[in-house]
């Protein structure tokens, strides 16, 4: 559980910029979704956040520490992406257990830990199984595990449900919100979909053409949205 301070961040791939000077305040516990159409940088917040793209200006600080330049495993985040990214040649069991290998743990508290998440997650009956040979809800459901495992300060998640059919989306997005309930991790959740971002935000930061449009609740961005962007992309009265 940990607090989150963006500052004026921005993002340039060569010579196009696509992140213009982000600033957010998460607070602890917090569920923050990031809302928006394709392209307009969501997945380039996050993964700045994690560390996986660079920073090109603008600070970063986690959990009151700078992370600007901070290597991914260093920031006490732990991510969870759309496409699962299991390993697989592993077994469910050390997919999970992946995650601590360098915890300094020993077998013994790797497993009760392991034992922990996949009792959480019901899946004690695919613990042998490699990834190729489950449904792709099964699957997010072990990256889901993976990233608990860890028990990380900050969870990001980019679109973990967006490959899959409807009913699993549901039951999936139920899971997540009884999840943060019990677990009470900072979340940022980046999705296109208004649904999924009604239901599961403490607050939403809707996205438009790299910066935020507006930041509010459910309720306010619905009700009173600030642009006429935002009363488009939301469908909301106004
Ligand atoms: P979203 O997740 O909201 O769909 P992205 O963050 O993936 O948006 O992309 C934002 C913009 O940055 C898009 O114009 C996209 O084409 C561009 N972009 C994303 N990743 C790269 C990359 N590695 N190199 C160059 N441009 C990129
Ligand atoms: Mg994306």
């Amino acid at each position: 559980m940990s607090n989150i301070t963006c500052k004026k961040l921005t993002k340039k791939y060569a010579d196009l910029q696509v992140v213009h000077g982000f600033d957010l305040e998460v607070k602890d516990e917090e569920f923050i979704v990031f809302l928006g159409p394709s392209g307009c940088g969501k997945s380039t917040i996050l993964r700045m956040l994690a560390g996986l793209e660079d920073i090109t200006t603008g600070t970063l600080e986690i959990g009151g520490r700078d992370v600007t330049t901070a290597e991914p495993g260093e920031r006490g985040v732990a991510m969870v992406f759309q496409n699962y990214a299991l390993y697989p040649h592993m077994t469910v069991r050390k997919n999970i257990a992946f995650g601590l290998r360098r915890s300094g743990l020993s077998a013994e508290e790797i497993d009760t830990k392991v034992n922990d998440v996949v009792q959480m997650l019901a899946l004690a009956p695919y613990l042998d199984r490699k990834p190729a040979q489950m449904s792709g809800g099964q699957q997010q459901r072990v990256a889901i595990a993976r990233a608990i495992v860890k028990t990380p300060e900050v969870f990001l998640f980019d679109e973990p449900l967006s490959n899959l059919d409807a009913k699993l989306r549901q039951q999936l997005r139920v899971e997540i919100a009884k999840l943060h309930k019990k677990l009470k991790t900072t979340t940022v959740f980046v999705t296109h979909d208004q649904l999924e971002a009604m239901t599961l935000a403490d607050r939403i930061v809707l996205m438009n053409a790299g910066n935020a449009e507006q930041i509010g609740t459910p309720q306010e961005i619905y009700t009173k949205p600030r642009t006429l962007f935002v009363a488009d992309f939301i469908g909301s009265p106004s």
